[in-house]
Protein backbone atom coordinates (compact mmCIF):
# COMPACT_ATOMS: atom_id res chain seq x y z
CA UNK A 1 0.00 0.00 0.00
CA UNK A 2 2.43 2.45 0.87
CA UNK A 3 4.45 1.59 -2.39
CA UNK A 4 0.80 2.30 -4.10
CA UNK A 5 0.73 5.92 -2.45
CA UNK A 6 4.57 6.82 -3.26
CA UNK A 7 3.75 5.94 -6.78
CA UNK A 8 6.33 2.96 -6.45
CA UNK A 9 4.22 0.83 -8.32
CA UNK A 10 0.99 0.80 -10.88
CA UNK A 11 -1.80 -1.19 -11.32
CA UNK A 12 -2.98 -1.84 -7.74
CA UNK A 13 -6.88 -1.29 -7.72
CA UNK A 14 -6.34 -0.63 -4.18
CA UNK A 15 -9.28 2.10 -3.91
CA UNK A 16 -12.31 2.38 -7.02
CA UNK A 17 -12.21 6.39 -7.12
CA UNK A 18 -8.49 5.50 -8.10
CA UNK A 19 -9.22 2.37 -10.12
CA UNK A 20 -11.00 -0.33 -10.62
CA UNK A 21 -10.55 -3.34 -12.87
CA UNK A 22 -13.60 -2.83 -14.86
CA UNK A 23 -13.56 0.90 -15.74
CA UNK A 24 -9.99 0.28 -16.57
CA UNK A 25 -11.30 -2.24 -18.67
CA UNK A 26 -13.36 0.04 -20.40
CA UNK A 27 -10.80 2.57 -20.47
CA UNK A 28 -8.46 0.69 -22.25
CA UNK A 29 -10.64 -0.46 -24.75
CA UNK A 30 -11.51 3.64 -25.87
CA UNK A 31 -7.83 3.95 -25.66
CA UNK A 32 -7.70 1.38 -28.36
CA UNK A 33 -10.80 3.40 -30.33
CA UNK A 34 -8.79 6.37 -30.96
CA UNK A 35 -5.17 5.33 -30.59
CA UNK A 36 -4.39 6.82 -27.78
CA UNK A 37 -1.64 5.38 -24.82
CA UNK A 38 -4.34 5.66 -22.35
CA UNK A 39 -7.46 6.70 -21.18
CA UNK A 40 -10.07 7.35 -18.00
CA UNK A 41 -13.68 7.12 -17.71
CA UNK A 42 -15.78 9.72 -15.78
CA UNK A 43 -19.41 10.03 -14.58
CA UNK A 44 -20.25 12.33 -17.65
CA UNK A 45 -19.09 14.22 -20.32
CA UNK A 46 -19.15 17.37 -18.66
CA UNK A 47 -16.50 15.75 -15.85
CA UNK A 48 -14.40 14.38 -18.33
CA UNK A 49 -13.87 17.91 -20.07
CA UNK A 50 -14.04 20.04 -16.86
CA UNK A 51 -11.50 17.90 -15.00
CA UNK A 52 -9.59 17.71 -18.29
CA UNK A 53 -9.25 21.09 -18.20
CA UNK A 54 -8.55 21.78 -14.89
CA UNK A 55 -5.24 19.56 -15.11
CA UNK A 56 -3.99 21.77 -18.24
CA UNK A 57 -5.06 25.21 -16.51
CA UNK A 58 -4.43 27.48 -13.33
CA UNK A 59 -5.30 30.82 -12.51
CA UNK A 60 -3.88 33.16 -15.13
CA UNK A 61 -4.37 30.61 -18.11
CA UNK A 62 -6.11 31.13 -20.94
CA UNK A 63 -7.91 28.90 -23.19
CA UNK A 64 -9.33 29.80 -26.97
CA UNK A 65 -12.40 28.13 -27.62
CA UNK A 66 -14.74 27.68 -30.54
CA UNK A 67 -17.65 29.33 -30.30
CA UNK A 68 -20.53 26.29 -31.30
CA UNK A 69 -19.73 24.23 -28.30
CA UNK A 70 -22.10 22.59 -26.16
CA UNK A 71 -24.40 24.91 -24.28
CA UNK A 72 -22.92 23.57 -20.74
CA UNK A 73 -19.50 23.75 -22.18
CA UNK A 74 -19.69 27.24 -22.97
CA UNK A 75 -21.27 27.67 -19.34
CA UNK A 76 -18.14 26.28 -17.81
CA UNK A 77 -15.76 28.27 -20.11
CA UNK A 78 -17.70 31.42 -20.24
CA UNK A 79 -19.18 31.22 -16.26
CA UNK A 80 -17.34 29.01 -13.79
CA UNK A 81 -13.77 29.09 -15.13
CA UNK A 82 -13.43 32.74 -14.50
CA UNK A 83 -14.28 32.16 -10.76
CA UNK A 84 -10.88 30.49 -10.76
CA UNK A 85 -8.86 32.70 -12.73
CA UNK A 86 -9.57 31.10 -16.01
CA UNK A 87 -10.30 33.12 -19.20
CA UNK A 88 -11.78 32.30 -22.46
CA UNK A 89 -11.85 33.80 -26.02
CA UNK A 90 -14.54 32.20 -28.08
CA UNK A 91 -14.13 32.54 -31.66
CA UNK A 92 -15.18 31.30 -35.63
CA UNK A 93 -12.44 28.13 -35.50
CA UNK A 94 -13.40 28.23 -38.79
CA UNK A 95 -11.44 31.81 -39.37
CA UNK A 96 -7.88 30.94 -38.90
CA UNK A 97 -6.75 34.66 -38.75
CA UNK A 98 -9.15 34.85 -35.74
CA UNK A 99 -7.70 31.73 -33.65
CA UNK A 100 -3.82 33.08 -33.99
CA UNK A 101 -5.37 36.82 -32.91
CA UNK A 102 -7.28 34.99 -29.77
CA UNK A 103 -3.91 33.01 -29.23
CA UNK A 104 -1.87 35.14 -26.01
CA UNK A 105 1.57 33.92 -24.40
CA UNK A 106 -1.29 33.01 -21.72
CA UNK A 107 -3.11 30.02 -23.93
CA UNK A 108 -2.79 26.68 -22.38
CA UNK A 109 -5.81 25.02 -24.65
CA UNK A 110 -7.24 25.15 -27.96
CA UNK A 111 -10.48 24.31 -27.49
CA UNK A 112 -13.27 22.60 -30.47
CA UNK A 113 -15.88 20.13 -30.50
CA UNK A 114 -14.54 18.08 -33.99
CA UNK A 115 -18.04 18.49 -35.31
CA UNK A 116 -19.94 20.84 -33.55
CA UNK A 117 -23.01 21.35 -31.41
CA UNK A 118 -25.41 22.20 -32.67
CA UNK A 119 -24.31 23.52 -36.42
CA UNK A 120 -22.11 20.94 -37.30
CA UNK A 121 -19.49 23.14 -37.98
CA UNK A 122 -16.28 20.96 -38.70
CA UNK A 123 -13.02 21.73 -37.07
CA UNK A 124 -9.75 21.66 -38.91
CA UNK A 125 -8.10 19.33 -36.19
CA UNK A 126 -4.16 19.28 -37.92
CA UNK A 127 -3.85 23.00 -38.53
CA UNK A 128 -5.76 23.80 -34.98
CA UNK A 129 -3.27 21.22 -33.40
CA UNK A 130 -0.22 23.57 -35.24
CA UNK A 131 -1.49 26.76 -33.80
CA UNK A 132 -1.42 25.02 -30.21
CA UNK A 133 1.97 23.80 -30.98
CA UNK A 134 3.72 27.44 -31.61
CA UNK A 135 2.17 28.67 -28.86
CA UNK A 136 2.36 25.72 -26.51
CA UNK A 137 -0.88 24.91 -25.81
CA UNK A 138 -2.95 21.57 -25.87
CA UNK A 139 -5.46 21.08 -28.43
CA UNK A 140 -8.34 19.63 -26.66
CA UNK A 141 -11.15 18.17 -28.52
CA UNK A 142 -14.75 17.04 -27.75
CA UNK A 143 -15.33 13.65 -30.22
CA UNK A 144 -18.90 13.05 -28.42
CA UNK A 145 -20.62 13.57 -32.15
CA UNK A 146 -18.16 11.75 -34.47
CA UNK A 147 -16.64 8.28 -32.60
CA UNK A 148 -14.56 6.61 -35.27
CA UNK A 149 -15.59 8.68 -37.83
CA UNK A 150 -12.84 11.32 -36.67
CA UNK A 151 -9.42 9.70 -34.81
CA UNK A 152 -8.64 13.57 -33.35
CA UNK A 153 -5.26 11.78 -31.61
CA UNK A 154 -4.30 10.94 -35.03
CA UNK A 155 -5.25 14.04 -36.40
CA UNK A 156 -2.75 15.67 -33.71
CA UNK A 157 -5.09 16.43 -31.08
CA UNK A 158 -3.51 15.89 -27.31
CA UNK A 159 -6.46 15.24 -25.60
CA UNK A 160 -9.60 13.98 -26.90
CA UNK A 161 -12.92 13.52 -24.56
CA UNK A 162 -16.28 12.40 -25.12
CA UNK A 163 -19.91 12.38 -23.84
CA UNK A 164 -20.19 8.65 -24.10
CA UNK A 165 -23.98 9.28 -22.43
CA UNK A 166 -24.54 9.88 -26.71
CA UNK A 167 -23.24 7.40 -29.50
CA UNK A 168 -21.02 5.26 -27.07
CA UNK A 169 -23.31 3.86 -25.36
CA UNK A 170 -26.19 4.51 -27.34
CA UNK A 171 -29.20 3.43 -25.45
CA UNK A 172 -29.82 6.65 -22.98
CA UNK A 173 -29.95 4.87 -20.11
CA UNK A 174 -26.95 6.55 -18.42
CA UNK A 175 -24.71 9.42 -18.50
CA UNK A 176 -21.14 8.60 -18.45
CA UNK A 177 -17.50 10.22 -20.07
CA UNK A 178 -14.03 9.91 -20.96
CA UNK A 179 -10.61 11.30 -21.23
CA UNK A 180 -8.30 9.76 -23.70
CA UNK A 181 -4.62 11.04 -23.99
CA UNK A 182 -1.24 10.17 -23.09
CA UNK A 183 0.11 7.70 -20.16
CA UNK A 184 1.32 11.09 -19.13
CA UNK A 185 -1.93 13.82 -18.79
CA UNK A 186 -3.73 10.48 -17.48
CA UNK A 187 -1.32 9.76 -14.69
CA UNK A 188 -1.62 13.93 -13.73
CA UNK A 189 -5.67 13.09 -13.99
CA UNK A 190 -5.00 10.58 -11.03
CA UNK A 191 -2.31 11.94 -9.25
CA UNK A 192 -3.18 11.14 -5.40
CA UNK A 193 -1.75 14.92 -4.44
CA UNK A 194 -3.08 16.98 -7.23
CA UNK A 195 -5.29 15.46 -9.74
CA UNK A 196 -8.29 16.56 -10.73
CA UNK A 197 -9.97 13.38 -11.41
CA UNK A 198 -8.49 11.92 -8.39
CA UNK A 199 -9.28 15.14 -6.24
CA UNK A 200 -12.66 15.87 -7.33
CA UNK A 201 -13.99 12.28 -7.80
CA UNK A 202 -16.09 12.06 -10.86
CA UNK A 203 -16.06 8.20 -10.80
CA UNK A 204 -18.00 6.48 -13.41
CA UNK A 205 -20.00 3.19 -11.71
CA UNK A 206 -18.15 0.14 -12.51
CA UNK A 207 -21.43 -1.71 -13.20
CA UNK A 208 -22.51 0.99 -15.86
CA UNK A 209 -18.49 0.68 -17.69
CA UNK A 210 -19.68 -2.83 -17.74
CA UNK A 211 -22.74 -2.28 -19.88
CA UNK A 212 -21.12 0.41 -21.84
CA UNK A 213 -18.26 -2.13 -22.59
CA UNK A 214 -20.96 -4.48 -24.28
CA UNK A 215 -22.93 -1.31 -26.13
CA UNK A 216 -19.53 -0.41 -27.46
CA UNK A 217 -18.69 -3.47 -29.37
CA UNK A 218 -21.98 -2.65 -31.57
CA UNK A 219 -20.35 0.69 -32.14
CA UNK A 220 -19.11 0.72 -35.56
CA UNK A 221 -22.53 -1.00 -37.02
CA UNK A 222 -24.57 1.97 -35.32
CA UNK A 223 -22.44 4.79 -36.75
CA UNK A 224 -22.84 3.23 -40.21
CA UNK A 225 -26.68 3.19 -39.99
CA UNK A 226 -26.36 6.44 -37.98
CA UNK A 227 -24.87 7.97 -40.85
CA UNK A 228 -26.55 6.38 -43.50
CA UNK A 229 -29.97 7.43 -42.27
CA UNK A 230 -29.14 10.82 -41.34
CA UNK A 231 -27.70 11.50 -45.38
CA UNK A 232 -30.90 10.16 -46.31
CA UNK A 233 -32.78 12.69 -44.12
CA UNK A 234 -30.29 15.25 -45.08
CA UNK A 235 -31.14 14.83 -48.80
CA UNK A 236 -34.41 14.59 -48.90
CA UNK A 237 -35.17 17.33 -46.67
CA UNK A 238 -32.78 19.42 -49.01
CA UNK A 239 -34.96 18.59 -51.91
CA UNK A 240 -37.75 19.56 -50.08
CA UNK A 241 -36.24 23.17 -50.28
CA UNK A 242 -35.31 22.93 -46.43
CA UNK A 243 -32.17 24.97 -45.06
CA UNK A 244 -29.89 21.88 -44.04
CA UNK A 245 -26.73 21.74 -42.01
CA UNK A 246 -24.93 18.16 -42.64
CA UNK A 247 -21.86 17.81 -43.27
CA UNK A 248 -22.59 14.81 -45.52
CA UNK A 249 -23.85 17.33 -48.07
CA UNK A 250 -21.27 18.89 -50.86
CA UNK A 251 -22.32 22.12 -49.95
CA UNK A 252 -21.83 22.34 -46.53
CA UNK A 253 -18.81 24.61 -45.92
CA UNK A 254 -16.58 22.19 -44.20
CA UNK A 255 -17.73 18.95 -46.54
CA UNK A 256 -13.90 18.56 -48.01
CA UNK A 257 -12.53 19.15 -44.81
CA UNK A 258 -14.14 16.58 -43.20
CA UNK A 259 -13.83 14.18 -46.14
CA UNK A 260 -9.99 14.21 -46.21
CA UNK A 261 -10.09 13.98 -42.20
CA UNK A 262 -12.67 11.08 -41.69
CA UNK A 263 -11.93 7.23 -41.39
CA UNK A 264 -13.05 5.37 -44.23
CA UNK A 265 -16.47 3.72 -43.99
CA UNK A 266 -18.58 5.58 -41.03
CA UNK A 267 -20.15 7.94 -42.98
CA UNK A 268 -20.69 11.74 -41.88
CA UNK A 269 -22.33 11.30 -39.00
CA UNK A 270 -25.45 10.70 -37.37
CA UNK A 271 -26.53 14.37 -36.73
CA UNK A 272 -28.85 16.83 -39.01
CA UNK A 273 -29.83 20.77 -38.15
CA UNK A 274 -32.57 21.88 -39.89
CA UNK A 275 -34.13 25.54 -39.84
CA UNK A 276 -37.58 26.05 -40.36
CA UNK A 277 -37.79 29.41 -39.88
CA UNK A 278 -39.26 30.50 -36.52
CA UNK A 279 -39.79 28.81 -32.73
CA UNK A 280 -43.27 28.04 -32.73
CA UNK A 281 -43.03 26.17 -36.41
CA UNK A 282 -40.65 24.17 -34.82
CA UNK A 283 -42.00 23.43 -31.61
CA UNK A 284 -45.42 22.62 -33.73
CA UNK A 285 -43.02 20.35 -36.29
CA UNK A 286 -41.32 18.44 -32.91
CA UNK A 287 -44.67 18.03 -31.48
CA UNK A 288 -46.30 16.65 -34.84
CA UNK A 289 -43.08 14.52 -34.98
CA UNK A 290 -43.57 12.89 -31.55
CA UNK A 291 -47.28 12.12 -32.04
CA UNK A 292 -46.63 10.54 -35.28
CA UNK A 293 -44.07 8.55 -33.78
CA UNK A 294 -41.02 9.88 -36.22
CA UNK A 295 -39.38 10.13 -32.59
CA UNK A 296 -38.73 11.48 -29.27
CA UNK A 297 -38.28 15.58 -28.34
CA UNK A 298 -35.52 14.72 -26.60
CA UNK A 299 -32.23 16.93 -25.77
CA UNK A 300 -30.14 13.65 -25.96
CA UNK A 301 -28.64 12.28 -29.09
CA UNK A 302 -27.08 8.86 -30.55
CA UNK A 303 -30.16 6.69 -29.41
CA UNK A 304 -31.52 3.69 -31.45
CA UNK A 305 -34.72 5.87 -31.57
CA UNK A 306 -34.69 9.66 -33.38
CA UNK A 307 -34.74 12.47 -31.11
CA UNK A 308 -35.29 16.03 -32.11
CA UNK A 309 -34.89 19.18 -30.42
CA UNK A 310 -34.55 22.87 -30.50
CA UNK A 311 -31.24 23.96 -29.05
CA UNK A 312 -31.86 27.63 -28.98
CA UNK A 313 -34.35 26.82 -26.19
CA UNK A 314 -32.79 23.50 -24.59
CA UNK A 315 -29.12 22.41 -25.07
CA UNK A 316 -27.98 25.87 -26.35
CA UNK A 317 -30.04 28.30 -24.06
CA UNK A 318 -27.17 29.04 -21.82
CA UNK A 319 -25.58 31.01 -24.62
CA UNK A 320 -27.00 34.53 -24.86
CA UNK A 321 -29.48 34.95 -27.86
CA UNK A 322 -27.61 37.68 -29.33
CA UNK A 323 -24.23 35.03 -29.59
CA UNK A 324 -26.78 32.53 -31.18
CA UNK A 325 -27.77 35.02 -33.80
CA UNK A 326 -24.40 35.74 -34.60
CA UNK A 327 -23.22 32.37 -34.86
CA UNK A 328 -26.20 31.52 -36.84
CA UNK A 329 -28.27 29.34 -34.61
CA UNK A 330 -31.70 30.29 -35.61
CA UNK A 331 -34.93 30.24 -33.47
CA UNK A 332 -36.43 27.63 -36.06
CA UNK A 333 -33.76 25.48 -35.56
CA UNK A 334 -33.95 21.84 -34.89
CA UNK A 335 -31.39 19.15 -34.37
CA UNK A 336 -31.64 15.99 -35.26
CA UNK A 337 -30.01 12.84 -34.28
CA UNK A 338 -30.96 10.14 -36.63
CA UNK A 339 -31.93 6.90 -34.96
CA UNK A 340 -31.56 3.56 -36.42
CA UNK A 341 -34.72 2.65 -38.93
CA UNK A 342 -34.96 -0.18 -41.16
CA UNK A 343 -37.00 2.29 -44.11
CA UNK A 344 -36.60 5.72 -43.67
CA UNK A 345 -38.41 6.16 -46.59
CA UNK A 346 -41.55 5.49 -43.72
CA UNK A 347 -39.79 7.74 -41.76
CA UNK A 348 -39.34 10.41 -44.53
CA UNK A 349 -43.33 9.41 -45.83
CA UNK A 350 -44.09 10.79 -42.19
CA UNK A 351 -41.99 13.70 -42.09
CA UNK A 352 -42.93 15.00 -45.66
CA UNK A 353 -46.73 14.73 -44.96
CA UNK A 354 -46.35 16.74 -41.72
CA UNK A 355 -44.10 19.65 -43.48
CA UNK A 356 -46.92 19.52 -46.14
CA UNK A 357 -49.45 19.98 -43.34
CA UNK A 358 -47.67 22.60 -41.52
CA UNK A 359 -46.96 24.39 -44.77
CA UNK A 360 -43.08 24.28 -44.16
CA UNK A 361 -41.01 25.59 -46.12
CA UNK A 362 -44.02 26.64 -48.72
CA UNK A 363 -44.66 29.90 -46.30
CA UNK A 364 -41.74 31.44 -46.16
N1 LIG B 1 -20.21 17.39 -25.28
C1 LIG B 1 -21.24 17.43 -26.15
C2 LIG B 1 -20.94 17.67 -27.60
C3 LIG B 1 -22.55 17.25 -25.72
O1 LIG B 1 -23.57 17.29 -26.60
C4 LIG B 1 -22.79 17.02 -24.32
C5 LIG B 1 -24.14 16.84 -23.79
O2 LIG B 1 -25.14 17.03 -24.41
C6 LIG B 1 -21.69 17.00 -23.45
C7 LIG B 1 -20.42 17.17 -23.97
C8 LIG B 1 -21.87 16.78 -21.99
O3 LIG B 1 -22.05 15.43 -21.72
P1 LIG B 1 -22.78 14.82 -20.43
O4 LIG B 1 -24.22 15.19 -20.52
O5 LIG B 1 -22.52 13.36 -20.53
O6 LIG B 1 -22.12 15.44 -19.24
Amino acid sequence: MEEVFEHEIEGCFLYSRHWNPTNKSLAATLARMEAGESAQVMASGMAAISTSLLQLCSAGDEIVSGRTVYGGTYALLANLLPRFGIRTRFVDLGDMRAVRAAVTDKTRVIYCESVSNPLLEVADIPMLAGVARECGAALVVDNTFSPLILSPLRLGADVVVHSMTKFINGTSDCVAGCVISSHDFIAGLNDINNGPSMLLGPVLDSHRAASILKNLHSLHVRMVRHSMNALFLATRCQDAGLTVYYPGLTHHPQHDLMSRQMNPGFGYGGIVAIDVGDKATADRLMMRMQEERVGYLAVSLGYFKTLFSAPGHSTSSEIPAEERQKMGMGEGLIRFSVGLDNDMERTWGTISALLRELEIPGRS
